[in-house]
């Protein structure tokens, strides 16, 4: 069976103290549950992440960051390499969201370096891939995710391909409260897990789990999550307010 994740990505909320008594708060929740089906993630700002690794230590829930430099190490003023967050005691990084596609400009070149410096730090790669509202409504939506896989992500070995998470995230979905029919995501998800298989094989494609994002909500998590080939979620708004999160994680 494949592995069933939800991940909460912060971007850019939360200060310091914010950050982690939220983060006790979801710890503290999830350990005194029984285990449940899903591996919970939190991905939070870069300041969260000592302090927060910290709290998580002896819990269920893992812990990202949302973002990595396309360097290993030296002058680059203001960045955070993917080794300096394997350090902090994260096992993950967000990689290709669309935020950092549209605002920085991270194109599929940067984002290829970007995976493979973090897979060599030991991160594992939730790798976000997905069209916008322009390429959908013109039937390019398949041709787009195509071209980010291939690009981005192809580039990598079978064994490498362990290390990831991919996550596919309409990007007319983000935000905006306008979420894929469970439908749509299935469609595209079992298109993605068909070119997973066409370039490394059954088993590689069989155990990639891919999650979904976009405007999902406790109130249609449990729909999208039924579909065959949705393995969770990557959850940006929902993922700030601990009934929403927690709600969401329990919809498997
Ligand atoms: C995201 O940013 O990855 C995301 C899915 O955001 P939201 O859930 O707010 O649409």
């Amino acid at each position: 069976m494949r592995k069933k994740i939800v991940a909460g990505n912060w971007k850019m909320n939360m200060d310091l103290a914010e950050g982690l008594k939220f983060t006790a708060s979801i710890d503290k929740y999830f350990k005194d549950k029984p285990s449940g089906k899903a591996q919970v993630i939190l991905c939070t700002p870069f300041i969260h992440l000592a302090g927060a690794s910290d709290i998580l230590k002896h819990g269920k829930v893992a812990l990202g960051a949302q973002n990595c430099a396309s360097e290993a190490s030296g002058a680059y003023t203001g960045e955070v390499s993917a080794w300096m967050i394997k350090s902090t005691g994260a096992e993950y990084v967000i990689i290709g969201h669309s935020e950092r596609r549209t605002y920085y400009h991270e194109d599929d070149k940067l984002l290829s370096k970007k995976t493979l410096l973090a897979i060599n730090s030991g991160l594992k790669v939730i790798f976000c891939i997905g069209e916008s509202l322009n390429e959908r409504e013109s039937g390019k939506h398949f041709l787009i995710v195509k071209r980010q896989l291939e690009e981005g992500l192809f580039t990598l070995t079978e064994n490498q391909m362990d290390m990831i998470v991919l996550a596919y995230e309409p990007v007319w979905a983000i935000g905006t409260g306008l979420t894929a029919s469970p439908e749509q995501a299935q469609e595209m998800h079992k298109y993605i897990r068909d070119l997973v298989k066409e370039k490394y094989g059954n088993e590689c494609a069989k155990k990639m789990p891919i999650l979904y994002g976009g405007s999902c909500k406790p109130s249609n998590a449990a729909e999208i999550f039924s579909k065959p080939d949705v393995d969770g979620g990557l959850i940006g708004g929902a993922a700030l307010k601990k009934e929403d999160f927690t709600a969401i994680v329990e919809a498997f």
